[in-house]
């Protein structure tokens, strides 16, 4: 059995909302697992199962191959970091980390190198006098991490923790706590719905939609092979282009253009013919021109955006629209014809009856 196993949890609030189905989970010892997926998904929900907050409804929840469904959360070798920060802001930063430990009845001593350690790491050391209204947003963040991770705990959760950070401070406070990770070895699970954060921070994924498990992954794994359009439109910015089609003689007729995509159908060619799907492809797998062995598709450039690494092209392709990234000095002009290849590899196909992906 994993370190921490969820088992078929499920949540339905006293109100009667099913807010999470049959979660099932495995998370091995020191994993950094992220939870995702847009506000109301029920990632938050799961989190506070895990730590004993919220009742579960029906399933099972193991630690370490003990069923703790029904111990109470200080007994379960868990700290929680909250999104609002909850600083005590009577106390200095110093009292902040050492009040837990001081309840414990630990010897002062013991406490204080505690306490100066953690500030050593998050780079906190020099405002430990201070009172938290004189701290910034992210410094305030850093008590907050550092109060959970003073304990010595087995497990770590964080709801959202940067979200009420500026986005400088977003990245820097995320390297902050992939550091922290590394040093503390403490199993880790996330929650943001931020699939940057997501990506950067996780050994594996748990994508979530309306209370269900989408795809478990490596952010590699969910990327390159999505196991269905949610997935695939979530991770990656801007997202995945979807075109709908039907497939007629393994092809599909894209505003006139006629694309064989038979070999990305496969095995399941005569399975879907007459059927449609979605034809799927990011906007930075896309080469400008005509590319032999790739799918090539003529286009009208409606918009572009310079971003600087790169420039994000708003096409349509008849009454589809897509967006393309391409190099900046390569990017072509407003209201241009041009036409772009898309390498077999790089392209998905999914059912657009059932949404999944297709082989
Ligand atoms: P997320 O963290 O993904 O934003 P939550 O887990 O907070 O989502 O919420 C999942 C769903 O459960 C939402 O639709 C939310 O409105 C609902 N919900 C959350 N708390 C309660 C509650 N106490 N009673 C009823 N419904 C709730």
């Amino acid at each position: 059995m994993a370190y921490l196993t969820l088992k078929g949890l499920n949540k339905i609030y006293p109100n009667g909302f099913h807010a999470v189905h049959n979660f099932d989970l495995e998370i091995e010892k020191g994993e950094f697992i992220v939870f995702v997926g847009s506000s109301g998904c029920g990632k938050s929900t799961t989190l506070r199962m895990i730590a004993g907050l919220e009742n579960i409804s029906s399933g099972e929840f193991y630690i370490d191959g003990k069923l703790v469904n029904e111990k109470s959360p200080r007994d379960r070798g868990i700290a929680m970091v909250f999104q609002s920060y909850a600083l005590y802001p009577q106390m200095s930063v110093y009292d902040n980390l050492a009040f837990g430990l001081q309840l414990q009845g630990i010897d002062e001593d013991i406490i204080e190198g505690k306490v100066m350690k953690v500030a050593k790491i998050l780079g906190l050391t020099d405002y430990l006098d201070r009172m938290p209204r004189a701290l910034s947003g992210g410094q305030r963040q850093r008590v907050a991490v550092g109060r959970a991770i003073i304990r010595k705990v087995d497990v770590f959760l964080m709801d959202e923790p940067l979200s009420n950070l500026d986005a400088k401070q977003r990245v820097t406070m995320r390297a902050e706590i992939a550091q922290i990770h590394r040093e503390t070895g403490a199993t880790t699970i996330y929650v943001t719905h931020d699939q940057i954060e997501a990506m950067t921070l996780a050994d594996r994924i748990v994508i979530m939609k309306e209370g269900y498990i989408q795809q478990v992954g490596t952010p590699y794994e969910l990327y390159f092979k999505p196991a269905n359009l949610f997935v695939a439109g979530f991770i990656g910015e801007p997202p995945m282009n979807f075109i709908k089609a039907t497939v007629k003689g393994g092809c599909i007729d894209i505003n006139g253009t006629k694309l064989d995509i038979s070999a990305n159908l496969g095995q399941y060619k005569n399975a879907y013919e007459g059927k449609e799907i979605y034809f799927g492809f990011r906007p930075e797998h896309i080469k400008l021109g005509a590319k032999e062995g790739n799918y090539v598709l003529p286009a009208t450039v409606e918009l572009t955006e310079m971003l600087g690494d790169n420039t994000n092209v708003y096409i349509n392709i008849g009454d589809v629209n897509a967006i393309l990234k391409v190099n900046p000095h390569e990017a072509p002009k407003v209201d241009t014809d041009i036409c772009f290849s898309i390498p077999q590899e790089y392209t998905y196909l999914f059912d657009a009856e059932t949404e999944k992906v297709i082989g």
